[in-house]
């Protein structure tokens, strides 16, 4: 561990600045900037709700639209910080400067935060919401792979990366409309291998934004009878409503 951190020592996850020695995880100062998703949230997908929602809703524009659509895909989620500022730039550092030392940190807050109603939602399995193999390996490494073993340690809870599989490339799909992109989103994922009597599951990746990936996940293990599905996000886009 030692001979770690003299190669690399340990840098803040959010602002990738050298930690000193005893600093733990993260700056005490970047630490405070983070903006944590409270309550109001929406009952289903986790976004906060904006005051002008009104008192007594239950559910976000997303999710009482995608619900119309897709049906129950999944049952609920939680994610940690809104999508903004340091965790923005430290999640893409993350995933595209190869900064998995941020796995620790992660993994520490979101068990921190989420791991009672973790406990209490009593997955038997941790599935990390897959890379499409050729993307995986040119990246080198899965991310949301590298945040579930880290929380599935902390909590004593499996991991399994062989239920979901990202079939087909999806190229950026920002110019693609949203029924396009959730269509192809859709049709991306598939079931590798099922474990028999597989009933609650939750999945782990680093950022919700549209939802159309988790929906993707969720619909595919709903299809093949998984009774309970949860997911678990580090960061969460803005609510539109
Ligand atoms: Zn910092
Ligand atoms: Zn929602």
């Amino acid at each position: 561990m030692k001979l770690l951190d003299f190669l690399y020592p340990p840098r803040c996850p959010l602002c990738g600045e050298l930690l000193a020695l005893n600093e733990g995880l993260a700056h005490r100062a970047c630490y405070k900037t983070l903006v944590w998703v409270r309550e109001p949230r929406c009952k289903r997908c986790g976004k906060p709700l904006t005051p002008v929602a009104g008192e007594g809703q239950e559910l976000c524009m997303d999710c009482l639209r995608s619900r119309h659509r897709h049906g129950n895909s999944f049952d609920q989620g939680r994610a940690l910080w809104l999508y903004s500022g340091n965790i923005q730039q430290s999640v893409l550092d993350y995933k595209y400067k190869g900064m998995k030392s941020y796995t620790e940190f992660y993994a520490e807050e979101a068990v921190r935060a989420c791991g009672r109603w973790i406990r209490r939602k009593n997955p038997q399995v941790l599935i990390p919401v897959p890379l499409h193999p050729r993307k995986k390996r040119i990246r080198g490494f899965n991310q949301a792979e590298l945040l579930a073993r880290a929380i599935g340690r902390r909590m004593d809870l499996p991991v399994n990366r062989n239920i979901l599989l990202r079939k087909r490339w999806t190229e950026p799909q920002k110019a693609v409309s949203g029924q396009a992109r959730r269509h192809n989103l859709a049709k991306s994922m598939e079931i590798r291998y099922l474990p028999e009597k597989l009933h609650r599951v939750m999945l782990i990746d680093d950022i919700y934004t549209t939802g159309s990936t988790m929906e993707a996940c969720a619909g595919i293990l709903r299809q093949n009878g998984v009774e309970e599905i949860y997911f678990l996000t580090l960061c969460i886009g803005n609510g539109r409503g």
